[in-house]
């Protein structure tokens, strides 16, 4: 096939390029490079089967015939979508409707990135696709929020109107190597102060949980789903959960750093737990995460420790 990748210079969008290109398709890759990096896909360039093309998706464009969109354009980290705000909602409203028209004319598939950020701080735990959520439309999150409820919006009503052949993937927070290391996530954040020496900065008392899926894991879900007809949302993510100071201390453990913790403002609408049920995944795609968060850390140690050095940021 040949496919589009929209955001294929981030982090899952590259990694996401890279296992298209090894199950034989050609890629054509999409990016404004808002958040993402020519960096990500300089191993890429070289490739025939594969083609970067700069372009911004919430103005009108077209990359030829392609029989799969991936859909993956967006900033992502809350560091990211705050400073991005107008842009986090266009790409999400325009840049969707535009990718999904893209589809609809060369009758290609559909997937979207979506979020667990969908759920907002939830009320349900762990969070199941059934559960419609608990999201603040006017805080300072819901530029992400409300822009991925209204992708998965119009992915429905695409593919309801126009019978376009769509999926939805739900992700929770995902890392490895390639994690933009400035984008203020937990685990970017961490890896680089316990590798500078700095304290680690938790927010609020750390006891705020979250579940870490690996990328390799996240790309295999997402992919497992890419090939089955289901077209409500699917949840892709590690159901083990953490808190935010069991996270602190095993990137201290993995990194062997003497840094110590200090405790910051918790960002306002912060959700309180984060864990999915991967019931629908596991049973209808036979996927399950295989990672555990100290083995990823560990595989992704190296990355890390070539981005803090490079200071290419
Ligand atoms: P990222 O910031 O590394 O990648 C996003 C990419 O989209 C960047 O390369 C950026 O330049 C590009 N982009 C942004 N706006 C664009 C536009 N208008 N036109 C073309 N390209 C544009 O983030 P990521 O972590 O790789 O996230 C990728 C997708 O996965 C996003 O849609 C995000 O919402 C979703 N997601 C990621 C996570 C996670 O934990 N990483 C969790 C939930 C959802
Ligand atoms: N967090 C933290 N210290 C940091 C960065 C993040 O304690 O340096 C917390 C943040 O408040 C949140 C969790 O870690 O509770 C995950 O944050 P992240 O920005 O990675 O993603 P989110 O899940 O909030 O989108």
């Amino acid at each position: 096939m040949r496919v589009l990748v929209t955001g294929g210079a981030g982090f899952l969008g590259s990694h996401l390029c890279d296992a298209l290109l090894a199950e034989g398709h050609s890629v054509v890759c999409a990016d404004n490079l808002l958040t993402g990096r020519m960096a990500n896909l300089e191993h890429l360039l070289d490739e025939a089967r594969f083609e970067f093309v700069e372009l911004d998706v919430c103005r009108g464009f077209d990359v030829g015939k392609v029989e799969y969109v991936f859909h993956f354009a967006s900033p992502a980290s809350p560091v990211d979508y705050l400073h991005h705000g107008i842009e986090t909602l266009q790409v999400g409203s325009v840049g969707t409707l535009n990718c999904l028209e893209l589809a609809r004319k060369h009758h290609a598939r559909f997937l979207l990135a979506s979020t667990s950020e969908c759920y907002g701080d939830p009320k349900e735990h762990p969070q199941k696709e059934s559960y419609w959520g608990h999201v603040n439309p006017v805080g300072p999150r819901s530029v992400y929020d409300e822009a991925k409820r209204f992708a998965e919006a119009a992915t429905m009503a695409y593919h309801r109107t126009h019978h376009v052949d769509t999926r939805i993937v739900r992700i929770f927070n995902t890392y490895g190597p390639r994690l933009q290391i400035n984008d203020g996530r937990v685990i970017s954040n961490f890896m680089k102060q316990a590798l500078r020496g700095e304290p680690l900065t938790v927010y609020g008392d750390g006891l705020q949980t979250r579940s870490f899926c690996f990328v390799s894991d996240e790309i295999e879900g997402i992919l497992a789903l890419s090939r089955v007809s289901e077209h409500l949302p699917v949840n892709i993510g590690n159901p083990r959960e953490f808190t935010v100071l069991e996270c602190a201390q095993m990137v201290l453990q993995v990194t062997g750093s003497e840094s110590t913790v200090v405790f910051e403002p918790l960002p306002v609408d912060d959700p309180k737990q984060r864990k999915p049920d991967i019931t629908k995944a596991r049973t209808l795609l036979g996927w399950e995460p295989k990672i555990e968060l100290r083995r990823g850390l560990e595989l992704s140690l190296e990355y890390f420790r070539g981005a803090v050095a490079s200071r290419d940021w």
